[in-house]
């Protein structure tokens, strides 16, 4: 017989390394790879009681994978969720979270420094289907309390935000939020769930984009709901079985096998980023620096009631505008420029020219983009190199600063 785990809860790193795999009888140690599309049954009555709900078994990868299940029983045991289904991607997670419960005549209400895409979803996708969105800031509770005085289907938001790392107040945007009956939807992808469990504090539903700290090496693609097992199973199941939003199962092994060290690599990933914010702090060519845990950051206090770090990323603007900050990027030689983050190379991105030119300088100004903002997600190289690198490409950055900005 199968060895199961002990019947107690046990910590994060030990449900990462071990939670959710399924052994067979042939005694792998490591997670097995289903790679296949569907599954042969015994005989006709196994596939007609299968179809009927009476035998369990697994039909076809677009509803079910072993490889996949694994993962999912490993993220729900992480999360302390009832319930997780993973997706092709985090985008199709936060679609699948929200189409999958909404219709038309609803009314969502998001915080408005979203994910690029997710931002689409609601300024752009839901109120083709008749749907009415409302953004707030996200760090203004009076003005979620507004906008929660009315009945509301769902609420949408992101704490940090991206980029610029602004935090909203979980446990009080939850409580207004069930008051007007709606369904609360984390994307918690800044903060893991190694630093921030948002259903602790009331929310309902927990999505993440595996491709990020879960896979953590750039190489696949992924994403994940978790929630209670009746909307689970109620709400979302028939709309990813019948959608097709499914993860590979190669990829879900992948993102299993990158989860094996997430608690490894977070919390280093974090102590560089408190060092690389710090330093960044103290430098002439840094405008301001934003990283929840600084004493300069305005939500530190309720950061640090949610959070247990700061996390991975340090937003911050450079001095002196567009070409003062191409000239700090195109200097670094360690830290590569790309959109990505939460990968074990740090990765600089500059928003206001990539991931949020199309919300158009009007919005980007109401977010606190700049010219000069700078995205930097901080990877697992030696803090000291990275700090060399940044010194430098400031360096560079002073050069090229107009003399009106330097006087
Ligand atoms: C990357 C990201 C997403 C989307 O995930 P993909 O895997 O790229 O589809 C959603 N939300 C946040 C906060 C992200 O960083």
């Amino acid at each position: 017989m199968a060895k199961t785990l002990p019947d107690k809860p046990l910590r994060p790193a030990t449900l990462l390394v071990r939670g959710g795999q399924n052994r067979t009888e042939l005694g792998e140690t490591s997670e097995a790879l289903f790679l296949t599309s569907g599954f042969v049954y015994d005989d006709a009555k196994q596939a007609e009681d299968t179809f009927l709900g009476t035998a369990q078994h697994f039909q076809y990868s677009r509803f079910g994978n072993p490889t996949v299940q694994a993962l999912e029983n490993k993220l729900a045991l992480l999360e302390g969720a009832e319930a997780c289904r993973a997706t092709a991607t985090g985008m199709a997670a936060v679609h699948a979270a929200m189409l999958s419960h909404l219709k038309t005549g609803d009314r969502v209400v998001a915080s408005r420094a979203l994910f690029g895409s997710c931002y689409w979803i609601v300024s752009t996708l839901l109120p083709r289907y008749g749907i009415e969105t409302v953004f707030v800031d996200g760090s203004d509770l009076a003005g979620w309390q507004d906008a929660l005085s009315v009945q509301t289907a769902m609420v949408l938001l992101e704490t940090p935000s991206n980029p610029m790392l602004e935090i909203v107040d979980l446990r009080a945007v939850c409580d207004l939020a069930h008051q007007a009956g709606a369904l609360v939807v984390v994307d918690n992808v800044f903060a893991t769930p190694l630093l921030q469990r948002p259903l602790e504090f009331g929310a309902d539903i927990v999505v993440y984009s595996a491709t990020k700290h879960f896979d953590g090496q750039g190489r696949v693609l992924g994403g994940a709901v978790l929630g209670t097992k009746k909307w689970v199973e109620e709400v979302l199941q028939p709309f990813i079985r019948n959608t097709g939003p499914a993860i590979s199962p190669f990829n879900a092994w992948v993102i299993l096998k990158g989860l094996e060290t997430l608690h490894l690599r977070v919390p280093a990933m974090c102590a560089s980023a408190q060092r690389v914010a710090e330093f960044l702090d103290g430098r002439p060519e840094v405008e301001r620096v934003h990283y929840p845990t600084l004493p300069s950051h305005p939500q530190r206090e309720l950061a640090m009631r949610q959070m247990s770090a700061g996390g991975t990323v340090v937003t911050f603007d450079v001095a002196g505008g567009k070409d003062a900050t191409f000239a700090f990027l195109d200097a670094l030689r360690l830290v590569d420029v790309s959109n990505n983050l939460g990968d074990s190379k740090s990765l600089v991105t500059h928003p206001a020219t990539t991931t949020h030119m199309r919300v158009g300088a009007e919005e980007r100004a109401r977010l606190g983009i700049t010219d000069g903002s700078v995205r930097l997600s901080i990877g697992l190289e030696d803090v000291e190199d990275l700090l060399e690198d940044l010194a430098a490409a400031l360096d560079a950055a002073g050069r090229a600063q107009p003399r009106q900005a330097a006087e």
